[in-house]
């Protein structure tokens, strides 16, 4: 019978592309499927306009006869559009989108029947939520969990369902989900962050956190996918040997898109476009079948809805062109994995990027506040960064020479690093003298605007890299949801910038003037942020060193490098911006335990059965026939030419049969290790259990069954190999 492997390539041969022409003026369609502006203009009143506006800019609540003409003029927007069901669209904690579809189809009870949608459908709902993860927050008894419309994010249509951004939480109260204390951190940022503008603009009332995402992503055939149980079932091969031809020749990083993949791109741009998301890059990435795409940054609430957004599409165009998308971390040894670099500042309601200095002095030391404390918030909470890009995914990347290593650092540019070392050595203790800081603000924070216009260091093995306007958080995983790298970035800064304003406002009342008040208390924060600083290369092995000299961590799996995330500190710093409760933190921790738990186990168990099902019954097939070959042989020839002539063939048989027993009892030792974590009942033992234990027998199974792969005959080989997968446009 033929294997899967031959079946999936005479699909492949039957391929058509399917080709997507593109409207040439896409700035038409751009958010025609999204309640935004334009639409609620048409559908409603002024009054419900202003009031979703006010919720989405100040955060005010919306009052219930209001929300009635507002679900009504969605309603009605949405049928014009062709839907005919709605639901509220959120986050819960499986990292993908969640939506429970209700229709607008209304029976009267009198065989008439209406299109209803009110306020309280639009506001507020009760997904019948038990199986979504909550770390034992619900008890199975109060198992409601509610979603609740968030105003700050527009509504939009997929298919011909009104899908509504929505926050999910416990019957109690605590969130469920990413989107609840992302909202709460951007909160806390924008108080944070206004407070200290006041020392420099007085005009300045509200701050955003903006993100850009990168979407690093594999393209590979569906058929293909579908002929390997790993890929298709974990999103990553647990084995196959390298091909002859790998990324060495670095001829595909920007290089002519393939056909197949433009007309993906072309078709995922469209839809993207509709649904508001601002998609303008793409290009091919550093491996074989990899992509990336990106959009015009946006208030990062919405960058986020509009990062899952796309993830699910992608996916679903992917089905129509027969490609699968790939967006696990690293699917495949050897070649370079998946990141999504979230690019971060801070903007202004007047317009200015916080993170970019300005055209006059003062707007030069409000960016260097910024910066400064951005940094110093980085260094004081290193390790919950570490904690918050953790998972079996991204464990492969991270310090694998191709990511940024699991050391946290941050990168400046050597002229702004240079600068940081002047500004701590000018500014003396007590009160600074009228030259000094003439010479200060002239000589040092004046020139900041022209080292940032030729500055064009660009470190890329950093995983926190300052780029010239922004701060770009490079160890983010591909399938990550960015909520998380958000909700404690943002966190964390707003933190810092709390207490560098009492500092700032401590000096200030002993008499200091705000300038030199605030240059003193950076130049203290400098001095005591200088570990985190690194401008050297990330990958190499010094850097290491040096970091264990520094007293930086570099932890390397994801069950130690979670222990952050309970850190008392950590507890301590999103209570008190009233981010998570301990509670809350506690049942994430407990949720990311087990989700990197239930990873690795699915891993061991289909690396189990390929081995034992595809592998070796495949190994012993081809054994059998240089057996069979080896006896002819033997019939034709004297024993002295046979031991020439068979040679190879006996080598081979003896070979094979190392490799199937040393597979055999790996995999025996595997299932058992597997079945003695499963007996552990605390959530990081058992995520310890398995990465130290279970995980340790994939290498040896991988490298004995990559053996086998360049040992047996090609054409009996059950699974796609690398050049297939890698090379087949
Ligand atoms: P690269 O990092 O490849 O040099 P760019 O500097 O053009 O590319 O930007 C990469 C990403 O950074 C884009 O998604 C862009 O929207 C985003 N970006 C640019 N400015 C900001 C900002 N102020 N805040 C957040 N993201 C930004
Ligand atoms: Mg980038």
């Amino acid at each position: 019978m033929e294997n899967f492997r031959n079946q999936a390539y005479r699909e492949l041969l039957n391929r058509k592309p399917l080709h997507i022409d593109v409207p040439v003026r896409m700035s038409k369609t751009f958010g025609s499927k999204v309640f935004g502006t334009a639409s609620m203009k048409e559908y409603l009143s002024k009054e419900a306009l202003e009031a979703v506006e006010n919720a989405a800019n100040l955060g005010t609540s919306i009052d219930r006869k209001v929300a009635a003409q507002v679900a009504n003029g969605m309603k009605e927007w949405a049928i014009s559009q062709g839907a005919t069901h709605y639901t509220h669209w959120f986050q819960p904690l499986t990292g993908l989108t969640a939506e429970k579809h209700d229709g607008f189809f209304d029976p009267q009870g009198d065989g008439t029947a209406l299109d209803s949608f009110g306020a309280t459908q639009l506001v507020q709902q009760e997904p019948d939520a038990s199986s979504f993860p909550n770390g034992g927050i619900r008890n199975t008894f109060e198992a409601r969990g509610y979603s609740a419309w968030d105003p700050t994010s527009p509504a939009f249509i997929i298919d011909t369902t009104l899908c509504i951004p929505s926050v999910f939480v416990s019957y109690t109260g605590e969130a469920l989900d990413y989107k609840t204390p992302l909202l709460k951190a951007l909160n806390a940022v924008d108080k944070a962050a206004t407070a200290v503008c006041q020392y420099f603009d007085k005009n300045i009332t509200k701050v955003v956190a903006t993100l850009g995402w990168e979407q690093e992503y594999f393209l590979i055939d569906d058929a293909l996918v579908n002929a390997r149980p790993d890929l298709s079932l974990t999103g990553r091969t647990l084995f196959g040997h390298a091909a002859a031809k790998g990324q060495q020749l670095e001829d595909h990083y920007f290089g002519t898109i393939p056909e197949r993949a433009l007309n993906f791109m072309k078709d995922l741009e469209m839809e993207s476009i509709a649904l508001g998301i601002p998609i303008k890059t793409r290009h091919n990435e550093v491996a074989p079948n990899q992509f990336e795409c990106a959009p015009v940054f946006e208030e990062a609430n919405l960058a986020v809805d509009h990062n899952q957004l796309l993830m699910d599409i992608m996916h679903k165009v992917g089905r129509k062109h027969n490609l699968s998308v790939l967006l696990h971390e690293k699917p495949f040894a050897g070649v370079n994995g998946s990141g999504k670099h979230n690019n971060w500042s801070l903007a202004t309601n007047t317009n200015k990027n916080l993170l970019s200095p300005g055209k006059n002095p003062k707007s030069n030391l409000q960016f260097l506040t910024f910066f400064v404390n951005t940094i110093k918030a980085v260094h004081d909470h290193a390790d919950l960064m570490r904690a918050t890009i953790a998972g079996a995914g991204n464990d492969h990347r991270l310090g694998a020479n191709e990511a940024p290593p699991a050391i946290m650092s941050v990168f400046l540019g050597s002229q702004l690093s240079a600068t940081l070392d002047e500004l701590e050595r000018k500014v003396k203790d007590g009160k600074l003298k009228p030259e000094e800081m003439t010479d200060i603000k002239l000589n040092l924070i004046g020139k900041i605007p022209e080292i940032l216009l030729d500055n064009t260091d660009r470190n890329r093995t950093s995983p926190f890299a300052f780029t010239g306007n922004k701060f770009e958080f490079r160890a983010v995983g591909s399938s990550a949801n960015c909520s998380q790298a958000m909700t404690t970035l943002n966190t964390i800064v707003a933190d810092q910038l709390l207490k560098f304003k009492d500092d700032v406002d401590a000096r200030i009342k002993k008499g200091d003037k705000s300038d030199d008040a605030i240059l003193h208390v950076l130049r203290d924060i400098i001095g005591s942020c200088k570990k985190i600083r690194f401008e050297g290369n990330g990958y190499g092995e010094e850097w290491v060193k040096e970091a264990t000299k520094r007293g930086l961590n570099n932890i390397k799996t994801t069950p130690p490098a979670l222990d952050a995330f309970v850190s008392k500190q950590t507890l301590a710093v999103f209570a008190k911006h009233n981010i998570y409760t301990h509670r809350e933190l506690e049942a994430r921790h407990e949720i990311m335990l087990e989700t990197y738990t239930k990873k690795i186990q699915i891993e061991s168990r289909i690396m189990a059965d390929m081995a034992m099902n595809q592998i070796i019954p495949t190994a012993i097939k081809y054994q059998n026939v240089l057996i069979e070959n080896a006896r002819g042989l033997k019939e034709l020839f004297t024993d002295k030419e046979f031991k020439v002539l068979a040679k190879t063939q006996l080598e081979d048989i003896k070979k094979v049969s190392t490799h199937i027993d040393i597979i055999s009892t790996q995999v025996a030792a595997m299932i058992n290790e597997r079945k003695k974590a499963n007996l552990l009942t605390d959530g990081r033992k058992q995520a310890v259990a398995y990465c130290d234990k279970v995980k340790a027998h994939f290498e040896t199974i991988r490298y004995n069954v990559d053996k086998l792969e360049l040992l047996i005959d090609d054409a009996s080989w059950p699974l796609p190999k690398y050049r297939e997968l890698l090379f087949t446009k």
